[in-house]
């Protein structure tokens, strides 16, 4: 059964790369009908706070990215790393050391002066007929893996290819500290063999652990996992995706107006294809992810595409859940939804032609607040030529069928019998009834409005 996992470090908010890790391992699990766990690598604790797991939760939420376990968080998994630690030691896979960071430091600048790459040079390493020296009095040890020290490490990245590491490369890696705290690559190996883990994707910034990873996986005897290593994310500039090219954290974009279909979209396609298919639901993803098409080469945010995708899942979204979203920002606005339009009616006018919820919420202003059209306005459209018509269009309000086709046939009629055209009656009864010049048909806009609050808002101006 296939296992994958999401196992974010809690040092700030989702990011954009991790929510596309996220999804990718999400979706990986959901084709298969397999599980996905959800792993808090929370042991810097300098850098992991209580806030930024809320934040990750958060993120994983507003995405539908529901986990199957977890979260496991590693600082409530310290007995196991110290029971695994115990058995190494046990097994002779790892060994303690008893050199100071002072002596590692020498040793190291030795072997650089030397012309060889710098690392542990194995003082404490236990060998066969090797003399180790003496344990220096009231000295703590730490714990180093016995990496092997010749061979090669190789794995057939799903994303990248092959990829083959040297052990010559690897140093005999602390796996506890002097405290007996374990390190984060012992961690992560420990947790993936206790969770069963089946498949790891994650961001190729964790490409020079994995060799690691996989040589205590085998010394401790467990089956390895797949390793696919994603691509970063960058700018539209090819630099990496960073604040200054817009939102990074993925808890902007809900603030943003930007709806969680439209973000999965994008992110699945940012990194992964499926011919020239653009536009897909979830469910639809996760029928047709595969390991198969993810993308080698770094993918470039675009905005623009996201909001076109936005506009898109707007356009599908049910106009009840769009008025949900957009009434707490035109409350802020200083909308009043009292006698007024139903909202959701007014979303699904509005919706065809914006890209953000935001937005949305925004043009639909028009319907719930005292029309204040600007004066100067008013003198160029509200002419006296036009005066004679408002008065028969005011005359007829309450003799016509209130439906759109009604009104347009209205003012149609209106327009013959004064000789205008449709601008001229148009953009005054626009400004008159909503104080503004910009607004969808007029002919929806009045039937929205009803009869009766068109009639109070024509009649000032009778
Ligand atoms: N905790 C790591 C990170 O946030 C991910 C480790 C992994 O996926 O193996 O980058």
């Amino acid at each position: 059964p296939v296992r994958t996992r999401f196992a974010p470090s809690p040092t700030g908010f989702l990011h954009l790369g991790g929510a596309r890790t996220a999804l990718y391992s999400w979706a990986y699990a959901r084709h298969f009908g397999g599980t996905f766990v959800l792993r808090i690598e929370d042991t810097d604790l300098e850098r992991s706070t209580p806030e930024a797991v809320q934040a990750i939760l958060d993120g994983m939420q507003w995405l539908g990215l529901d986990h199957d376990e977890g979260p496991f968080y590693q600082m409530q998994r310290m007995d196991r790393y110290r029971e695994v630690i115990a058995q190494m030691l046990e097994a002779d896979t790892a060994y303690h050391c008893y050199c100071t960071p002072e002596e590692v430091e020498a040793m190291r600048e030795r072997l650089r002066a030397a012309g060889e790459k710098p690392r542990y040079d194995g003082t404490w390493r236990p060998e066969p007929g090797k003399v180790l020296p003496a344990v220096p009095e009231g000295r703590k040890p730490v714990v180093r893996f016995r990496n092997p020290l010749d061979g090669d490490v190789t794995w057939h990245d799903v994303v990248k290819g092959p990829i083959t590491i040297s052990n010559k490369e690897l140093d005999d890696l602390v796996i506890a500290r002097t405290d007996g705290t374990p390190t984060y690559n012992f961690c992560v190996a420990v947790d993936d063999w206790d969770m069963r883990i089946t498949h790891v994707l994650r961001g190729d910034d964790h490409v020079n652990n994995t060799p690691r990873q996989i040589n205590i996986l085998r010394a401790i005897g467990a089956p390895l996992p797949q390793y696919g290593h994603l691509p970063m994310i960058l700018g539209s500039d090819g630099q990496k995706l960073s604040k200054r090219h817009g939102a990074v954290s993925v808890m902007e974009y809900p603030a943003q107006g930007f709806l969680p279909e439209a973000m999965l979209n994008y992110l699945a396609r940012l990194g992964w294809s499926h011919g020239d298919d653009e536009v897909f639901s979830m469910e639809q993803f996760c029928e047709w992810f595969n390991l198969e098409h993810l993308t080698a080469s770094p993918a470039q945010f675009n905005n623009e595409k996201l909001a076109w995708l936005n506009n898109h899942w707007i356009k599908q979204a049910d106009n009840a859940r769009l008025a949900e979203l957009a009434r707490p920002r035109m409350l802020a606005a200083g909308a009043v939804f009292d006698g007024a339009p139903d909202l959701a009616t007014v979303l699904g006018l509005l919706k065809e032609r914006t890209n953000t919820v935001n937005e949305l919420a925004d043009a639909a202003m028009l319907f719930y607040r005292a029309p204040q059209p600007d004066a100067a306005l008013m003198t160029q459209h509200f002419t006296d030529a036009v005066k004679p018509a408002l008065a028969a269009f005011a005359e007829r309000i309450n003799k016509i069928e209130w439906t759109k086709e009604a009104i347009a046939a209205m003012l149609k009629e209106v327009l013959a019998a004064h000789g205008l055209k449709m601008p001229q009656l148009a953009m005054p009864l626009r400004l008159i009834v909503t104080g503004q010049l910009q607004t969808p048909a007029i002919d929806a806009v009045l039937q929205l409005f009803g009869r009766d609050e068109v009639m109070a808002r024509v009649a000032r101006y009778l």
